[in-house]
């Protein structure tokens, strides 16, 4: 029996990093920065007002001091006038500093309304300001060259600001990983489908074509194929025109364990200490051009399925970005017990329930409870060696 560490390694030795391409920062979420971005620009670009008021000299500004109104500078100014001794400047909000000016009056801090108003020709300021005060800095946030972001980052939207504001319209992102997802079983109907005597709908090719999306993958095949041997082959061959392969059922010790059956040599069959998830397979298989394809095979549960996915389909879909590190665990008190068998690790769906966790089903743990895994915060994981968890948890948060 291996461990999750140790077959987590074996799952991770089988990535390869893709090449990557020129995308527009607005696109691509989901996909892995290949490379470092530094600041072309400054953030922010230039000293600018961090208040709606005036622009003055703070030398100048004590409580009560009377200034002339020299000029107005909105966001966006081209050009800002002069600021001289017992002068200032109405300013706006991200406006470029008047030259001279080194502190901004808030425009409640003086004598004059606030809004749309006429510009004032004299204003008094009720409180005096230290210089630099309500200024933001050029550079102050990131300075021209810095490393904002860094290769190896899952894209999304915050990186698009990050890189937008740094002087990039297009950035470096590895291609999507391309995955065939492949459920197996002879019991297994389409959804909607009327079922017949011992027939039950597939869940896990949806499941796991959703799952692949998530984790930044691309879906490029998802079937549910009959426990026939030939029938599973033919649908595999076509499966290997993508980087990855996943599959469902067919791993364990049955007597028509189809997948076990077909790839059985090329790939490894191994058990892993954790519940439920325990039948495992992986291995490298090869396209016809020779190219390697990752194969994963997990136990038809769709519970396991779904542990099985977020523990190493989405570390390696992340490997083969590039992207390095492993994920997260939250450290989370225990709102509701359930129970568990020593000896495995368990992970278990919760939910979040007053800051902590509570099994998302009301039997607990139970690796064919598919309908109530929708509800689920997270995945708790609990020690081999305990038989129950103890006040607090580990969680692996699953909703993004
Ligand atoms: P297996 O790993 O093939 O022995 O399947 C284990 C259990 O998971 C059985 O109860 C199957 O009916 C169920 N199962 C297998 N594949 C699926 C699927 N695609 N969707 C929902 N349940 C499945
Ligand atoms: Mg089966």
């Amino acid at each position: 029996m291996l461990s999750v560490e140790e077959y987590l390694e074996r799952v991770l030795a089988l990535a390869t990093v893709l090449p990557a391409e020129d995308v527009s920062v607005s696109e691509g979420a989901g996909r892995v920065l290949a490379e470092d971005l530094a600041a072309r620009f400054a953030v922010p670009p230039f000293d600018n007002s961090a208040m709606d008021g005036f622009a003055v000299r703070a030398a100048d500004a004590a409580a009560g001091a009377r200034l002339r109104v020299v000029g107005d500078v909105p966001a966006g100014a081209s050009s800002a006038p002069e600021v001289g001794a017992g002068e200032c400047a109405r300013i706006m909000t991200g406006a470029p500093m008047p030259p001279g000016a080194d502190a901004v009056v808030p425009v409640e801090l003086t004598d004059q309304p606030m809004g749309d108003v006429p510009l004032p020709q004299w204003v008094v300021a009720r409180e005096a300001v230290a210089a630099g005060r309500h200024v933001r800095r050029r550079g102050e946030d990131v300075a021209v060259g810095d490393a904002v972001l860094r290769a190896g980052s899952v894209w999304g939207p915050e990186a698009t600001g990050a890189a937008s504001s740094i002087g990039y319209a297009t950035v470096p992102l590895r291609r999507r990983v391309r995955v065939a997802v492949l459920a197996t079983g002879d019991e297994l109907m389409a959804p909607g489908e009327a079922l017949g005597f011992g027939q039950i709908p597939d869940s896990n090719s949806y499941l796991l074509a959703g799952l692949v999306a998530r984790f930044g993958g691309e879906v490029l095949l998802r079937r549910a194929v009959g426990d026939d041997p030939d029938e599973f082959r033919a649908a595999l061959d076509e499966a290997l025109a993508a980087d990855v392969v996943v599959t469902t059922g067919g791993v364990s010790v049955g007597a028509f364990e189809v997948v076990r059956q077909v790839v059985e040599g090329d790939i490894d069959f191994v058990k892993v200490a954790m519940q439920p998830g325990k039948p495992q397979a992986s291995g490298l298989l090869r396209a016809p051009d020779g190219r390697p394809v990752a194969f994963l095979g997990f136990p038809g549960n769709p519970v396991s399925a779904w542990v099985s996915a977020w523990l190493f389909l989405r570390p390696l879909l992340r490997a083969f970005g590039g992207a390095e590190g492993q994920t997260e665990l939250l450290t989370l008190p225990v709102r509701q017990l359930w129970r568990k068998a020593p000896g495995r690790r368990q992970y278990i769906p919760v939910r979040i329930v007053d800051g902590g966790v509570a099994p998302s089903h009301a039997r607990g743990s139970g690796s064919h409870l598919v309908a109530s895994l929708h509800l689920a915060d997270g995945i708790a994981v609990v020690p081999e060696d305990l038989d129950a968890p103890g006040e607090t948890v580990e969680v692996l948060l699953t909703r993004s």
